[in-house]
């Protein structure tokens, strides 16, 4: 039997869901509240150019992820960054191409995007997503949830005990600088940040493969899980000198004012305390959850979870 099933959400997770079903025979179509697809792989245009300021590369180590990531070699999308670690993906030209292109030409998936689901309904014809202010999309017969843990576990508190358990799974939070300098700034493009713990990574975006070159150096720079947590409530502009200044210290040389800066703050950026199941699946079968919150903190564990979840739920 055919199902329609919707996905919330078109991260990676969301993407193999989809994929996993639409190859299965089912129909699909895929709700992100975002502007854009590619969830926490994230790339932000601005007029001085590209900053991928969300998951920094992908490793590949399972034989599915492989398959899925040499697809993307043969779209010309990936590029291997093996500066960073080795056999490292990053996407081209930027992160989110690793999940975007994966949604073309997939004839029996639809993507919709700028629609937050709110509510998830139940209706005697299976089940309905609305919006905070009613518009809705449905009736579908089943639905998986990809939004990060707590986010899920909002949507499916109404439909039993099944879901508390995502409560139990835990983020770090992760506080990212995006900064444009005028000048070449004199640093490695993968900074030593010695043993300034407040960081993660700092990386010029013009080292990130082909086609990056721009007029500015741009920068992006994370802090780490421990300082984020510690500031996760301040404002965005109000973390921007704060970051600057964090960076400076981290390289140890001056760093000019930027002609572009913002802050962006991850609430939900890297899994600490993964569930350690692939999925989640009610009793009936009809809703399920996927996502790194499952298995653990890599673009590839949320790409298996999303797929092991399709494949049980559509009986694939
Ligand atoms: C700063 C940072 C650095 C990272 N570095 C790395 C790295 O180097 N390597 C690595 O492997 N991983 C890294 N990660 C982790 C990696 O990005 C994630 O594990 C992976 O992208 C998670 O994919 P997902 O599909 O599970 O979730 P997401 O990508 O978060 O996708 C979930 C989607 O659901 C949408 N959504 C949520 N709620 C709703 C709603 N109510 N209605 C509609 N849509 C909704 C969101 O907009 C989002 O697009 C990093 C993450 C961050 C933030």
């Amino acid at each position: 039997m055919t199902l329609d099933v919707a996905v919330i959400g078109a991260g990676m997770a969301g993407l193999a869901a989809a994929r996993t079903l639409a190859a299965g025979g089912h129909t699909v179509q895929v709700f992100d509240k975002g502007r854009g697809i590619g969830g926490r792989l994230s790339t932000r245009r601005t007029q001085w150019g590209a900053f991928d300021h969300g998951a920094q590369y992908a490793t590949v180590r399972d034989p599915a992820f492989s398959q899925y990531v040499a697809e993307l070699h043969d779209k010309g999308v990936v590029h291997v960054w093996d500066s960073v670690r080795d056999g490292a993906i990053i996407g081209k030209p930027g992160m989110s191409a690793l999940v975007k292109s994966g949604f073309d030409d997939q004839d029996n998936i639809g993507v919709t995007t700028g629609f937050e689901v709110a509510h998830i309904g139940k209706v005697a014809e299976g089940y309905v997503l609305s919006d905070k202010d009613g518009e809705h999309h449905g009736p579908f017969d089943k639905v998986i949830v990809t939004a990060p843990a707590p986010q899920a576990a909002n949507l499916l508190q109404a439909f039993g005990d099944t879901f508390q358990r995502l409560t139990e799974i835990r983020y770090a939070p992760s506080y990212t600088l995006l900064a444009a300098f005028d000048n070449p700034l004199d640093i490695a493009d993968i900074p030593d940040l010695g043993d300034d713990s407040r960081l993660s990574i700092a990386c010029r975006q013009s080292a990130r493969g082909p086609n990056r070159d721009g007029t500015h150096d741009l920068w992006v720079v994370q802090a780490s899980a421990a300082f984020s947590a510690e500031h996760v409530e301040r404002e965005r502009e109000a973390m921007i000198p704060v970051l600057l200044r964090l960076f400076q210290d981290g390289v140890g040389v001056d760093v000019p004012q930027p002609v572009y800066a913002a802050g962006h703050r991850w609430r939900y950026a890297l899994v600490e305390e993964p569930l350690g199941e692939p999925y989640l699946l009610s009793a009936d079968g009809d809703l399920g959850v996927a996502g790194d919150g499952m298995l653990g903190p890599r673009i590839e564990l949320a790409f298996l979870s999303g797929a092991h979840c399709a494949t049980a739920m559509g009986d694939l």
